[in-house]
């Protein structure tokens, strides 16, 4: 059976090298008589193949020492919940910025545990362009500031990391980690449900820096302390083995592909080639602004919806499948994350011209 260019926003397409090293290691993983998914996390096989996976992407990402990477459960959505748990310490208030579907699910979370300051948003606009610096209405009270680097859903990105005058920055990477070099040191917290651009789903990364952790407020479950979680090197109960292992296969191969700087080229590649497409064309269009434009997620309308359904169709006997927008936006999305690769864009842009061909 041939494999498919799958454009899903989530769970998204895996390199196949990573698949095919997991299909050979199924049975017995390098002699140990056993599939990864049939070992005690505490046993040294494992245990080998958490840290590995640890060292690999701090190295990929050049995550200072004293910053904790947490391997966890509860997807990016049980983050919503923890963050404010962990990071109010004592403060009542904490400042969002308001770009797009996720952001504004994570304000709502928020607003159970504290005040939440809304620093900017951009509903005005329909959250078709991430807002500026010299737009953000920081208050002098909040304990941090959260925002969506890049909003899956709508295809907006922010082009630089907002300026928090000292608070600590707390970044929803779910869809854009690993897609290109970023300074840690500027964040306070990082995290990222693992089924876009990491692994499987199921896995969920936290990079925080230390010195934030261990004041979490009252009545914080166990499992949502990030300090306990660091304390016990993400193993407080079991963690998700397997979906930890295929990550690690994944931080293999990027990189044995260049590391970042030679993933952020690619990407940049092939987010330009389907935004030219786009905008070269009067059928095809994209209603973010070109300075907040995804590289991960292009969402893009036909001439008419009408032939929306036909467009599916036809993608996907050609072999290119998931291209349906989110049902709050319409239209297509094509998500590319690290594991798309250039020929996959390529196949979309030829399908696309001949589409437009025909029906334009
Ligand atoms: C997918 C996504 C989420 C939700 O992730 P879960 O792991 O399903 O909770 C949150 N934020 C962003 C930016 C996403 O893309």
């Amino acid at each position: 059976m041939a494999r498919v260019y799958n454009f899903s926003a989530g769970p998204a397409m895996l390199p196949e090298p990573v698949l095919a090293q997991a299909r050979d290691e199924m049975l017995d993983w390098q002699g140990s008589g056993m599939c990864v998914a049939e070992m005690s996390h505490r046993g040294k096989e494992f245990m080998s193949i958490a840290a590995q996976a640890e060292a690999d992407l701090r190295e990929l990402m050049s995550i200072p020492d004293n910053y904790k990477v947490l391997f966890l459960q509860g997807g990016a959505s049980s983050q919503f919940t923890a963050i404010p748990m962990n990071l109010l310490h004592g403060g009542e208030s904490a400042d969002y910025i308001s770009t797009g579907s996720w952001s504004k699910k994570a304000i709502a979370e928020a607003r159970r545990y504290c005040g939440v300051h809304i620093a900017a948003t951009t509903e005005d606009t329909k959250f078709t362009r991430a807002p500026a610096q010299a737009e953000l209405d920081l208050s002098a009270d909040a304990s941090y500031v959260h925002y969506t680097p890049n909003e899956t859903i709508q295809g907006v990105e922010f082009s630089d990391i907002p300026e928090t005058n000292g608070k600590p920055l707390v970044a929803d990477m779910s869809s854009t980690i690993l897609s290109r070099p970023i300074d840690v040191s500027k964040y306070g917290l990082i995290y990222a449900g693992a089924q876009k651009n990491i692994g499987p789903a199921g896995l969920t990364i936290v990079i925080v820096r230390e010195d934030l952790i261990g004041q979490p407020i009252n009545g914080t479950p166990t499992m949502l302390d990030y300090k306990v979680q660091a304390d016990n090197d993400s193993m407080y109960n079991t963690p998700p083995t397997y979906a930890w292992y295929l990550a690690g296969l994944v931080f293999q191969w990027l990189k044995g592909k260049g590391g970042l700087s030679a993933m952020g080229e690619i990407n940049a590649r092939k987010a330009k080639r389907l935004y030219d497409c786009v905008d070269a064309s009067s059928f095809y269009q994209n209603p973010v602004d070109p300075t907040s434009r995804s590289w991960m997620n292009v969402p893009f309308t036909l001439a008419s919806a009408d032939l929306d359904e036909t467009f599916l169709k036809e993608a996907k006997a050609a072999g290119l499948t998931t291209l349906k927008g989110h049902r709050s936006v319409g239209g297509m999305r094509a998500s590319i994350y690290n594991a798309m690769p250039e020929e996959g864009v390529e196949a979309l842009v030829s399908f696309m011209h001949e589409f437009e061909r025909k029906n334009g």
